[in-house]
């Protein structure tokens, strides 16, 4: 069973994944964005360590509630929303239980990434964060260490295609060849989860 000590250290692996990654993610976001990809989301994962220790939310779901309001309230791009959501649905969709399963957490990512292909209106394929999080939720039934792997590969698998939604989707054919930086930063997100498990 994962209980709420697990969800502390997925959002604080990520938070320093974040930090670490942050001049790469924005270096991503600079040929098909504007260049301030890692500078939001250092700022959110920021906000969401601080909120932690100050709130001590004593559930994964109230820990994953508390930490998608901050990313929304604090990320300036298009990306706060869509996390913020990722990880609000995710964690009304675990609800007050103290520890949930694997399967549980599973499922309730999986109406997580459904809301926020509702919001954004994206579908895999579309070069946003998508191509990562939909595979690594399949995935996530073998572990956490092969949702890590799915995720790497659907953000590597993002560079050939052409941008269909946010900024980058106004490059048109020009979008092609580049790697986008949300995906790139959903597969820093998986990743926590296999850390925060010690894999
Ligand atoms: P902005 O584009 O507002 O500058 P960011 O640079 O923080 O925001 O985030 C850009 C990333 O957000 C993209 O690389 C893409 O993965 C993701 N993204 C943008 N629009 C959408 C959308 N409609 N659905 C899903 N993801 C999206
Ligand atoms: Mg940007």
């Amino acid at each position: 069973m994962l209980d709420a000590d697990f969800f502390r250290r997925w959002m604080t692996a990520t938070a320093t994944a974040v930090d670490r990654e942050a001049e790469r993610l924005t270096a991503l976001d600079s040929p098909i964005g504007d260049a301030d990809h890692g500078s939001n989301l250092q700022r959110g994962f920021t906000a969401v360590t601080a909120a932690l220790e100050k709130e001590a939310p004593a559930t994964p779901g109230a820990i994953l509630t508390l930490a998608g309001r901050q990313l929304i309230s604090t990320v300036g791009g298009a990306s706060g929303p869509l996390y913020g959501t990722l990880l609000r649905r995710t964690g009304k969709t675990l609800g007050d239980a103290g520890e949930v399963s694997e399967e549980q957490l599973t499922q309730a990512l999986r109406a997580g990434v459904d809301a926020v292909m509702a919001l954004g209106g994206a579908a895999p394929g579309d070069k946003t964060m998508i191509d990562a999080l939909v595979p690594a939720v399949d995935a996530l039934g073998d572990g956490f260490a092969a949702a890590r792997a799915a995720a790497e590969e659907g953000a590597l698998a993002t560079t050939p295609l052409q941008a269909r939604k946010g900024r980058a989707s106004y490059l048109g054919e020009r979008s092609i060849g580049h790697q986008d930086p949300g995906a790139t930063s959903s597969a820093l997100l998986i990743a926590g989860l296999a850390e925060a498990n010690g894999e």
